[in-house]
């Protein structure tokens, strides 16, 4: 089996320095164990005409490569629909028909935690279950049987997480994130995730659900994310973050890199110098502070 790292960024739009700190991140960790290294364009909600292109310039402009073909998800609608109808088989899925509003003002259950969903769809008897059908379509939810599950992280250690029913298809037929990330790494052997610590919060649903699909569990890197001066996670908002406006601005593309290389307390230069002297350990833990152009 393949062995290999990703970068999988949302076409949403440009690149800013967090995204291609954490790219940076996802590579060095890749290559300094002997893993390929995947791009995999997650476009199956927030795509943005000619977003991914950018994207994949900006990254080898910092000098982030990949091996093989960049992968898209809008391409692997099949794969995902194997996996929904083989946890369908197996009892582990129902219809949902409720709307957002409905599960925001739904009591939630007893010991549920917060944010979970509160299982009104869980246990729909036929009746309700036609009347519901000929109202709205239905999301698919994952029929969890835990409302935890620990995963491990090489910079967190053990992270315990909630896990709920979550959606795996939405009611408009788009695959959802979790189930399509789980598929996809599974799918193409990536046994290593780096990625930004916004995401650890949804890791447990993640590794549970492979679980439920017998896919081993990647090994987890959630990195810290790049933030403003208020703290807050970086934003496009917060004025020149991506490669275009630092350039315009007077730092090329070879200055942001050594930039976020010395933020990481790595040496300037390309790339492969950073590999030489890169270790998980050593890495900072906590936000960086984007201090503008
Ligand atoms: N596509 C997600 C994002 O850009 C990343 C998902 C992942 O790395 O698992 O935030």
């Amino acid at each position: 089996m393949n062995s290999a790292g990703r970068f999988a960024p949302s076409p949403s739009g440009e690149l800013h320095v967090g995204n291609l700190r954490t790219a940076i991140l996802a590579w060095l960790f890749a290559r300094s164990t002997g893993r390929t290294f995947l791009l995999r364009v997650e476009d199956l909600d927030r795509a943005r005409s000619g977003a991914e292109a950018g994207q994949l310039g900006d990254l080898q402009a910092v000098g982030v490569t990949w091996d093989g073909d960049v992968v898209r998800q809008t391409a692997r609608g099949p794969l995902y629909a194997g996996a929904i109808s083989r946890l369908e088989a197996a009892g582990l899925t129902y219809e949902c028909f409720c709307t957002r509003r409905e599960i925001q003002e739904a009591p939630s259950a007893p010991h549920a935690p917060q944010g979970a969903y509160p299982g009104t769809c869980r246990n729909l008897d036929t009746a309700e279950l036609e009347f519901k059908r000929s109202t709205r379509p239905a999301a698919i939810r994952l029929r969890a049987d835990t409302a935890e599950y620990t995963v491990r992280d090489l910079l967190h250690g053990e992270f315990t997480g909630v896990v709920d029913d979550f959606v795996l298809r939405r009611n408009d037929g788009v695959t959802a994130y979790n189930l399509a990330v789980v598929v996809d790494d599974a799918e193409q052997g990536i046994d290593q995730v780096v990625r930004g610590d916004d995401l650890l919060p949804s890791t447990p649903r993640q590794a549970y659900l492979a679980s439920l699909l017998g896919i081993p569990s990647p090994e987890y890197a959630h990195v810290p994310l790049v933030v403003n001066s208020d703290g807050a996670r970086l934003a496009k908002r917060d004025g020149a973050v991506t490669l275009r406006d630092l350039a315009d601005a007077g730092s090329p593309p070879a200055a942001v890199r050594d930039r976020l290389l010395e933020s990481l307390g790595l040496p300037a230069g390309p790339l492969g110098n950073a590999l030489a002297a890169f270790a998980p350990d050593a890495l900072p833990r906590e936000p960086w502070v984007w201090g503008g152009p």
